[in-house]
C-alpha cells in the first residue's frame, strides 16, 4: 500500500523541501521505494536532487496541464530516488489551472497511475496557500508538518490547520496529520523548549520525538545535488533523517497493527 505525504507549512524557511529530499532519501536507504513530487515553482527539491530543473523534459507543470503522462516526466536519480521535477512552470500552470476541469484533483489524479510502484509519495509543496499546495493537499493522505520552534511557529500552525480543516470540507475528507517535525532545533535555546512543549500539549503523540538539530551539513548538501545520507553519511543531520525515516516506518506498522488486531495477532 503507497502512502502520499503532502510536506506542508505556509511559512518559508522551515525545511520542507530538506525534510522531503532527505526522508526521501533514508526512506529508499530502507528499501522503499520513493517519489518526490517538486510542487514548487522554485524547483529547489528538483535542484537538491541532483537534476537540472531547466531541462528541456515534462515536468509537473506539463502533468498537471495533462499534456504529459506522469510515467514520462519521472526522473530516476543514482540515489534511488524516483522525483517529478518542478520549476518556475508550475507557475504558468497554475494560472493556467485556475479556469480548468477539476483543477484541485489534477495531481491526485495523475498519481493514481504510478502509485502502485511507489511505497511512499513525498510532496514538496511552495510556502502558500495555492492551487498548487491544495493540488497537494488533496492528493495526499497526511500532511507532514516541518517547523521551526521559535515564538511565531504555533501562529503559522494555527493557520495551516484551518487549511487543513478547509481540504477536509471541500476536497479531500481523508486527509490526516502525518505528524509534526521540529527542525533546526537549537537545543541551546530555553524558547525552543517552551514552543517544544506546548506543541506536546496541542498535538500530543503526533509530535515526532526525532528531532532535527541546526547542521550546516544539511544545508551544504544540495549545492552538491546530493541527500545528507549520500552527502555526509555520518553527521548529526543524516543521523537525524535515518532517525526520522525509522519513526515514520514504525508508525506505520503501529497503525496498520491497530487496524488489524485479529491479523496481527497470527
Ligand atoms: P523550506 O522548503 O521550508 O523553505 P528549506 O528546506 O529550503 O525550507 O530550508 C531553508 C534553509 O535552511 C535552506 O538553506 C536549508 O539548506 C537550510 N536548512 C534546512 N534544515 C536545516 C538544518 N537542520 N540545519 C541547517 N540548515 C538547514
Ligand atoms: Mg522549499
Amino acid at each position: 500500500m503507497s502512502r502520499i505525504i503532502a510536506i506542508a507549512n505556509q511559512k518559508g524557511g522551515v525545511a520542507k523541501t530538506t525534510t522531503c529530499v532527505n526522508l526521501g532519501a533514508a526512506l529508499a536507504e530502507m528499501n522503499r521505494r520513493v517519489l518526490v513530487v517538486d510542487m514548487d515553482p522554485q524547483g529547489h527539491a528538483t535542484m537538491a536532487a541532483g537534476i537540472d530543473k531547466d531541462a528541456d523534459a515534462p515536468n509537473g507543470c506539463a502533468v498537471l496541464l495533462e499534456e504529459s503522462p506522469i510515467q514520462d516526466a519521472i526522473v530516476r536519480t543514482e540515489t534511488g530516488l524516483d522525483v517529478l521535477p518542478g520549476n518556475s512552470d508550475l507557475t504558468a500552470a497554475e494560472i493556467k489551472l485556475m479556469d480548468g476541469l477539476a483543477r484541485e484533483h489534477r495531481l491526485g489524479n495523475a498519481l493514481k497511475s504510478v502509485q502502485d510502484r511507489y511505497d511512499y509519495i513525498l510532496i514538496d509543496c511552495p510556502p502558500s496557500l495555492s492551487l498548487l499546495t491544495i493540488n497537494a493537499l488533496t492528493a495526499a493522505d497526511s500532511v507532514l508538518i516541518p517547523m521551526q520552534c521559535e515564538f511565531f511557529a504555533l501562529d503559522g500552525l494555527t493557520k495551516l490547520m484551518k487549511t487543513i480543516e478547509a481540504i477536509k470540507a471541500h476536497t479531500n475528507p481523508r486527509l490526516e496529520i502525518e505528524g509534526l517535525l521540529r527542525t533546526m532545533y537549537d537545543g541551546r535555546n530555553n524558547l525552543g523548549q517552551d514552543v517544544s512543549a506546548q506543541l506536546a500539549a496541542h498535538f500530543g503523540d503526533k509530535v515526532y520525538h526525532t528531532i532535527i538539530p541546526r547542521n550546516v551539513r544539511l544545508a551544504e548538501a544540495p549545492s552538491h545535488g546530493l541527500p545528507i545520507t549520500a552527502y555526509d553519511r555520518d553527521s548529526r543531520g543524516a543521523i537525524a533523517y535515518l532517525g526520522l525515516a525509522g519513526e515514520v516506518l514504525k508508525r506505520e506498522r503501529d497503525s496498520h497493527a491497530e487496524a488489524a488486531p485479529a491479523a496481527a495477532a497470527h
